[in-house]
């Protein structure tokens, strides 16, 4: 598969998850975060989805479209390794974290880190959906929706 049909998909994997949330995530309170606003395009998404919910962003600095920035109060810039740990036990109903590399090496160091964080700010039931796998005893891994193929995008219900 060339990278660009890769990208494509990784692409509607993130989407058809997100969209397949929705019901999930409304069964429980808190915030939803963004780690990796990147241009935004999936915070924008996740507008659309959870109009009533506050969103709070990550990312080393705001490179956004403007029209895809969150306001200041929602968005925290720095490496997330270090930023995040403020936002532990928080209670999100929703982490989504889009801040793999494709870089195996740069994924390494992230997966050192990662997991333990999003288990650190799920609410119990709260839902992960990362493009990197999250292999923690507190997550439940989840069905992917129909067409999303295993282990291109990944989903948990923390426990
Ligand atoms: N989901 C975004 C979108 O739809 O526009 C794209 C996210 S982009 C693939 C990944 C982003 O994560 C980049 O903007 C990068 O700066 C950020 N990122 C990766 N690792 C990070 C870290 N450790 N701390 C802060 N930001 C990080």
């Amino acid at each position: 598969m060339s990278r660009l049909d890769s990208f494509i998909r990784r692409l509607a994997a993130q989407r058809d998850i997100l969209n397949a949330i929705v019901e999930l995530v409304n069964g429980t309170e808190g915030p939803v975060l963004e780690f990796g606003l990147g241009n935004g395009r999936t915070y924008d998404h996740l507008r659309e989805l959870f109009p009533e919910r506050r969103i709070i962003a990550f990312d080393r600095e705001v490179r956004s479209y403007s029209s895809s920035t969150p306001p200041a109060e929602n968005m925290v810039t720095g490496d997330i390794r270090q930023s995040g740990q403020s936002f532990v036990g928080i209670g999100a109903a929703l982490a989504h974290a889009d801040i793999g590399t494709g870089h195996d090496d740069i994924d390494a160091v992230t997966l050192t880190w990662l997991p333990q964080l999003m288990v650190g700010v799920l609410a119990k039931d709260g839902i992960a959906v990362s493009g990197l796998p999250l292999d923690r005893p507190e997550l439940q891994p989840l069905a992917l929706p129909a067409g999303v193929k295993e282990g291109r995008y990944f989903l948990y219900r923390r426990k």
